[in-house]
């Protein structure tokens, strides 16, 4: 689901710590002078090994933790000096096991921070109904259901809705999808993105799973002990070259594959001179039609309609907006090169911002000369 991103933000920064510290009473380093910008409208996903300070990260932007130095500004404020409740109603925060409150009907949960502010109830009623249907619960079925006659599925979806009640300008999700079986979570996860796109909410989310953080992340933080920031790329980047040995270690062996569920289909990755002429008997379809493919299609998809071709040309038809018409052929070969392009395309735009970085700096160099 991830564009292929730049790695610097384009967007004004909407949450900045600066050498942000947290060190606990017991002399625990949590979180050691981190320098960190979310852009507006961006889903920053932070990754990492349990205990590497994501969590503490993530509680310092609504002050649940409080620095030790250095300091967090969210929507150019120092958070220091403002009020923390204030704060937290402007910010909305997802948990895992989502902490909704028991006693209260789901449209009485999702309703808190609406009430808090001083709505109306025609106005909250509205809102209420909104997003539950944005979420995909039928508000005339959930709207009077209690907590307990939920399924954990069900519970996260209005935690969700609960977070964005007030659509709140920056989101804060911890393991926000942990508790939920793996097929729910790669449809919560789907589903999420599309309203995050949709609001365009900047959020930043802690996740242990790093094909969470691919799948979601327009960029990637990946921390290690200390809160020590690692790398911080987008999802292409941070598969194709992670950018030390602890990343590599993290991201794993499964690199190519997580590739392969990013990147897209597109007319450069096809032969368009000839149309499929399998010789021989037609191999048994293993995973469905070949002939589903179109471009936009993911390279996942692609790779598992060859392999049921038996790894001959598949045909791939129109375009990604719905045409019909056989356009090409994807072969093993196109697939491969597929591959090449989304990496060799990551690392242009890698390259072509080191220029740019370069290029600021020398003229900031020649300003000082100047002025001096
Ligand atoms: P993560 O979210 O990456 O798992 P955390 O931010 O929860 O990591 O924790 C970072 C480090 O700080 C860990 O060593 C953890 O044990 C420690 N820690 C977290 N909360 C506290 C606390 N309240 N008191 C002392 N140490 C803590």
């Amino acid at each position: 689901m991830s564009t292929l991103a730049t790695t610097t933000p384009t967007g004004p920064s909407v949450i900045r710590f600066e050498r942000a510290r947290k060190e606990y009473p017991d002399g625990t380093v949590a979180v050691n002078g981190l320098d960190l910008e979310v852009a507006e409208h961006e889903l920053m996903a932070l990754v990492g090994p349990s205990g590497c300070g994501k969590s503490t990260t993530l509680r310092m932007a609504n002050r649940l933790v409080e620095l030790t130095s250095g300091r967090v500004l969210v929507e150019g404020d120092d958070i220091s000096r403002t009020d923390p409740v204030a704060l937290r109603r402007r910010i909305g925060y997802v948990i895992q096991n989502v902490g909704l409150f028991p006693h209260r009907t789901v449209g009485q949960n999702i309703a808190t921070v609406p009430a808090l502010l001083g709505w109306d109830r025609q106005r909250i009623r509205s809102r209420t109904g909104e997003l539950l249907e944005l979420v995909g619960l039928e508000p005339g079925v959930y709207s009077g259901r209690y907590p307990h006659q939920l399924s954990g599925g069900e519970r996260q979806r209005v935690g969700v809705a609960r977070a964005l009640a007030a659509d709140p300008p920056v989101l804060l999700m911890d393991e926000p999808f942990g508790a939920v079986d793996p097929e729910g979570r790669r449809r919560l996860q789907q589903e999420f993105w599309r309203i995050q796109r949709e609001l365009g909410t900047t959020v930043m989310l802690v996740t242990h799973d790093i094909d969470e953080a691919v799948r979601l992340g327009d960029r990637i933080a990946v921390f290690s002990q200390g809160g020590t920031l690692e790398q911080l790329t987008d999802a292409v980047n941070l598969l194709a070259r992670p950018a030390t040995g602890m990343v590599a270690d993290f991201v794993g062996q499964g690199r190519a594959v997580r590739l392969l569920g990013i990147g897209e289909l597109t007319l450069d990755d096809l032969e368009t001179g000839r149309f499929p002429t399998p010789t021989g008997p037609a191999p048994a379809p293993l995973l469905g039609p070949a002939s589903a493919l179109r471009l936009g299609s993911r390279l996942d998809d692609a790779f598992a309609a060859l392999a049921a071709s038996g790894g001959q040309a598949v045909p791939v038809a129109g375009t990604a907006a719905g045409g019909a018409a056989i356009v090409g052929v994807l072969t093993p070969d196109g697939l491969l090169g597929a591959l090449r392009r989304i990496t060799a395309e990551s690392a242009a735009a890698e390259e072509a911002e080191a220029a740019e970085a370069a290029e600021a700096a020398e003229a900031a160099d020649d300003g000082a000369a100047a002025r001096g």
